[in-house]
């Protein structure tokens, strides 16, 4: 079931390691499959009396997780999401891939994460990963001491979805409220309920209590078939700020970046990739100076048309693609040399 595309440095590196850093909670769960969980921190591992829950204490919460699979934990940080870096996705991603690589027998791989980067961190994995089985993002909007915690509810659904076949092969995936969403779509929409992620496309299917559903596929490039691999030599990802566009803006914000060093900008522009005089002003002089610059909307749904763009300048279009998200793909994009026209192919097809 396992697609691997070859084991690495790091994955043979991981291999080693692994077996000091996990730590097997269930040891009960023979003949199940067996999953992986990785902890980072968030509110699901948050508590009323502060601190934080380790990754062994949150599984051990949820009654019913040792019928579905054989589980072993590991801490990966104790931190909330916003404090994630660039840094911690690539660590991750080698973590995970280095996992796979060395168990080939490992059904999936649950990551229990804050919500606020959730979807950074989900898409980063979405284009790194090098394997076909299931990456379950899953986290909580209420911490484990509140009335009716959502965390034990999703880490169940999320164990189940990371054994279910129908996870197989369709990238890293974000599991809540009952919800299963593909990491390059799922959007947090609400700061405070607990139904707060969506995506534009809608979900890929749902999590009820007899059965899981699976409904859509996922058409973009990712894992297996994504065209921006980590290669072992990255150390250090390209830095690409964020610049919002704002009426009257004179543009002084990218200018700095570009000033500052940026490799790239991700823009978010207005509706359609539309831009303020100064912002368009400062976007030329960018591409002018070499800095690659993606443009995305601030508006949730709908894309970037092609229209704004010049590839051959290097200015490229996000089409669907949320600033935040756009500017992982171009990080990624820039680990290696590409002409304008790949990296809107990148971007036309991830
Ligand atoms: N504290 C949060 C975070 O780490 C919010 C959450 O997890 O829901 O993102």
């Amino acid at each position: 079931m396992a697609v691997p595309r070859g084991m690495t440095g790091a994955a043979v590196l991981a291999a080693v390691i692994a077996p000091m850093l996990a730590c097997a909670v269930d040891v009960t769960g023979q003949g199940l499959p067996r999953v992986h969980v990785i902890a980072t921190g968030g509110t699901i591992a948050g508590r009323a009396t502060g601190g934080q829950l380790t990754g062994a204490q949150i599984v051990e919460a949820v009654p019913g997780l040792a019928d579905v699979a054989a589980i072993e934990v590991e801490e990966f940080s104790r931190v909330g999401s916003s404090a994630m870096t660039p840094d911690h996705w690539l660590r991750l991603a080698r973590r995970v891939n280095g996992l796979f690589a060395a168990d080939p027998g490992l059904a999936g791989i649950v990551v229990t994460h804050g919500t606020d980067t959730m979807e950074e961190t989900g898409y980063f994995l979405h284009l790194t990963v090098e394997d076909s089985r299931p990456v379950v993002m899953v986290g909580s909007m209420r911490n484990s001491s509140a009335v009716s915690a959502d965390g034990p509810a999703n880490l169940l659904s999320a164990m189940r979805v990371a054994t279910h076949p129908g996870a197989i092969g369709v990238g890293t995936l974000v599991v809540l409220n009952d919800e299963i969403h593909s990491a390059r779509d799922v959007r947090k929409r609400d700061s405070n309920r607990v139904d707060t992620f969506g995506s534009e496309w809608g979900p890929l299917g749902v999590v009820d209590s007899d059965t899981i559903v699976f409904r859509h596929g996922v058409r973009t490039r990712h894992t297996t078939t994504s065209a921006v691999r980590l290669s072992d030599s990255v150390t250090e990802l390209p830095f690409v700020p964020i610049v919002a566009d704002f009426t009257g803006n004179e543009g002084a914000v990218l200018d700095d970046w570009v000033e500052a060093g940026a490799r790239g900008v991700a823009v978010q522009a207005f509706g359609g990739g539309r831009g303020s005089p100064g912002m368009r002003r400062a976007v030329a002089d960018a591409a002018e100076a070499g800095v690659r610059v993606v443009l995305a909307s601030r508006v949730p749904e709908g894309r970037v048309l092609s229209g704004g763009a010049s590839p051959s300048q290097g200015v490229v279009t996000a089409g669907d693609l949320p600033p935040h998200k756009a500017r992982i793909l171009l990080m990624l994009a820039l680990t290696e040399d590409r002409t304008g026209a790949e990296l809107q192919r990148l971007f036309d097809t991830h």
